[in-house]
């Protein structure tokens, strides 16, 4: 088909997600104007995968979804890294809901390993502990400073008219503030380091696809046709 050679060098997984769908529904489009007898006839005898637009005999190729003509068919392995890919479990083009199983792909401890072990993590993650490390040593000298010396202030505070309890007071309340904003800064910081490897890891999925056994006859079929138009 035309359009499947006019794609068939797109480099598909270094453009990404996005550009793969794109590519696939600009097909998906310029086939619904082309449902002609003939061109039905030509796509069999030339059959390819949707996605990676080659026709191995290694893998079968499938027809699992409502798709018709040359974006019917698909490698179940470029099908099932494509649904990873996307963290998806249904076709973009026709809306059907594949049957199929999606699994975390890692375990907590591995999934925590595998974010920590990222570059880009790795450096947030640094620079993180150390502010955290500083803001502690800072606070916990603060701590000790205002208990240690509260009997010395009392004294200072007396000499310049200020009572021993408003002494004392006013630095229970500043040493509250400073363990506040330490606890705020601390729930932030942790906050903002879970927070996206939570959304990562809920989100990395394997999908395996449980394919029915009228799409397996059918792949069958089709691997038949193209072997004999090979020959
Ligand atoms: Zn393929
Ligand atoms: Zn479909």
């Amino acid at each position: 088909m035309q359009e499947v050679t006019a794609t068939e060098n797109r480099p598909v997984r270094a453009t990404g997600n996005d550009k793969i769908s794109s590519s696939i529904r600009a097909e998906s489009e310029d086939e619904s104007n082309n449902q002609n007898p003939s061109s039905i006839v030509t796509s069999i005898s030339s059959l390819v995968c949707r996605i990676c637009h080659t026709n191995t005999v290694h893998e079968a190729l499938i027809s699992p979804c409502y798709c018709k003509g040359s974006l019917a068919y698909v490698h179940l392995s470029c099908l099932e890294r494509w649904l990873n890919q996307s963290s998806r479990n249904y076709c973009e083009l026709c809306m059907y809901q594949y049957n199929a199983v999606q699994t975390q792909r890692y375990g907590l401890i591995e999934g925590i390993r595998m974010w920590i072990m990222h570059p880009r993590n790795r450096t947030h993650i640094q620079s993180d502990v150390l502010i955290l490390v500083l803001l502690t040593i800072v606070t916990v000298g603060l701590i000790v400073v205002c208990l240690l010396g509260i009997h010395y202030f009392e004294i200072e505070g007396e000499k310049i008219g200020i009572s021993k309890n408003w002494t004392k007071g006013a630095i229970i309340f500043f040493l509250c503030i400073v363990v506040v904003g330490y606890l705020i800064t601390l729930y932030l910081m942790i906050k903002d380091q879970v927070v996206p490897w939570y959304q990562w890891w809920k989100r990395t999925l394997d999908v395996r696809l449980l394919l029915t056994p009228s799409v397996l006859d059918d792949s069958i079929n089709v691997q038949r046709q193209n072997r004999e138009t090979s020959v």
